[in-house]
């Protein structure tokens, strides 16, 4: 795509963006539900492209489409509750000196917005994914560039929100989707001017490449990155000694569930060093032969794997436990469990690395001081796992607490695979695993990502945006003078005095 033909479409955007800020919210949430509809009405032809171009097995397919759908529609919800909104009003005290004026908040559109989505979640992290349906919820117009991974899924998807976007009335340049075979077309939308922030799902290296990018702009702009993780997984003694053999079986299951192809995979176990973890070791070690390797996604990502998994094997100290007994063809990824004792990992920052697929680097220290050690040198994390029992909790309360500091999600005696759309999800965590802590890109709170506040000072009431006004039309949740409330201004004042 040459610079011209982009440089129109972001224009396209930007005129769509001052059309739609005008537009009532109820206009968003049917078009954000309209999209649900043509995404459900999708026949067979999707999920049999998907599977062609991802290799993804159809059940898993199936439920990815029906969590995609669940993500417009629950976006949609909460966009009807303003929720994003987080709406408040302070109200005028003439009779104060100095007077205090009559104050009131809501969330603006940022404005145009460019999606990168996955290789690995075609549907839900991608081109109708959540970052393009929590960018669409705040009122931002959306340019998705196609994952190359995927192109013909993403065409079908992006017709889908186009259809829904002239079925509702949205202005042309609302939604638009771009396809480049190089880096260089997603570059030039980072840097677009009129471009004003950046949802993107992937590696760390090309969430990286864009985030510097959009911060060397004339006027930088925020980039949520949600980028790989090797989501540590814990095995405190109490819990390993009562069941080392059952925990390996459970574990080896979910390393390798998906080819191990999930941003929260539980790449790297840390344990101290025993007889119970030497039968969680032996245990793992039988189940991995078993577990045939899976094809990847593609035969960038196959080679990815290889790469990675070459080089921490590579390392000082990394030896190979266990291999997959079934010779891996080529594009196929081969489940292999590694160890390395824990004195190694504190000087030596490549075992951190994630290695995307099935591949586990158990990390063994020689005491709880030595895993607290350890634990200091663990970047940010999207999950940290801890498999312990309370008592474990409460002796090793100093590595807990440090753990919290780490990650976004932290989870009790659970795998962290399965990514709940729920408010109380946080998907996201300190960096590297994300560009930026304090939001998720999962879940409703993830709208918050692409508004900003507007304050309005001694406003007309009939000039104010629909959700700031007295008689609170859209019937949502405020906070008015400190106070959690649907009632109108006046009433709620009356209510008080
Ligand atoms: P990727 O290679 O980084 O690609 C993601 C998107 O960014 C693609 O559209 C890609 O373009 C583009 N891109 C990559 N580098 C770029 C650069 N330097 N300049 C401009 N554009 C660039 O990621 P992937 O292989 O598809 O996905 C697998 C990774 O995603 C894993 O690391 C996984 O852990 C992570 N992931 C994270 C989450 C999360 O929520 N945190 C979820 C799923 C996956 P092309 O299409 O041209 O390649």
């Amino acid at each position: 795509m040459s610079k011209e033909e982009l440089n129109k479409i972001v224009e396209k955007a930007h005129e769509a963006f001052l059309i739609s800020k005008k537009f009532s919210i109820q206009k968003r949430v049917a078009f954000m539900r309209a999209v649900a509809d043509e995404i459900e009405a999708l026949g067979p032809e999707l999920i049999q492209t998907a599977q062609k171009e991802s290799n993804l097995p159809e059940a898993r397919l199936t439920g990815e489409k029906s969590r995609t759908i669940f993500q417009w529609r629950s976006y949609a919800d909460a966009v009807e509750r303003g929720d994003s909104l987080d709406a408040s009003i302070d109200t005028v005290n003439a009779e104060r000196t100095p007077p205090k004026p009559d104050l009131r908040k809501t969330a603006v559109p940022l404005g145009p917005v460019a999606v990168f989505g996955a290789s690995n979640f075609p549907f839900a992290f991608s081109t109708a994914g959540g970052d393009t349906a929590s960018a669409i919820a705040a009122g931002c117009p959306v340019i998705v560039k196609a994952h190359e991974g995927h192109p013909i899924t993403s065409g079908i998807m992006a017709d889908a929100i186009s259809r829904a976007a002239e079925k509702s009335g949205m202005p042309e340049g609302t939604f638009a989707h771009v396809y480049s075979s190089t880096y260089e077309t997603g570059q030039q939308l980072v840097s677009h001017p009129l471009i004003k922030a950046v949802g993107f799902t992937g590696s760390y290296r090309g969430g990286k490449a864009l985030v510097d990018l959009a911060n060397e702009r004339p006027e930088p702009i925020p980039v949520f990155a949600e980028m790989g993780s090797v989501n540590p997984l814990y095995l405190l003694p109490n819990k390993l000694s009562t069941v080392p053999q059952e925990l390996a079986k459970q574990y080896a299951g979910s390393l390798t569930l998906g080819v191990g192809q999930f941003c929260t995979n539980p790449g790297l176990v840390i344990g101290i060093a025993g007889e119970e973890l030497n039968q969680f070791i032996e245990e793992l070690k039988g189940e991995i032969v078993k577990i045939a390797p899976g094809v990847m996604l593609n035969k960038k990502i196959a080679a990815g794997y290889s790469e990675s998994r070459e080089k921490v094997i590579g390392q000082s100290g990394v030896e190979v436990l266990a291999v997959s007994e079934t010779e891996a063809a080529e594009g196929q990824g081969i489940p292999t469990v590694a160890t390395v004792a824990g004195v190694e990992l504190l000087v030596n920052p490549a075992l951190l690395h994630e290695v995307f697929g099935p591949f586990a680097l158990i990390v063994q220290c020689k005491d709880a001081s030595e895993m607290l050690a350890v634990t200091e040198k663990i970047e940010g994390q999207l999950t940290v796992s801890l498999f312990a029992t309370n008592q474990d909790l409460a002796a090793q309360e100093e590595i807990v607490s440090l753990l919290q500091t780490k990650c976004g999600r932290i989870l009790f005696n659970n795998y962290p695979t399965g990514v709940e759309v729920v408010k109380s999800m946080h998907h996201g965590g300190p960096f590297p695993s994300s560009s930026n802590s304090a939001f998720t890109s999962v879940g409703a709170d993830s709208i918050k990502r692409f508004v900003r506040p507007l304050s309005f000072q001694n406003w007309p009431d009939e000039f104010l945006p629909e959700e700031l006004q007295n008689a609170n039309p859209l019937n949502i949740w405020r906070t008015v003078n400190n106070e959690k409330t649907k009632k109108a201004v006046g009433d709620q004042l009356s209510a008080v005095g």
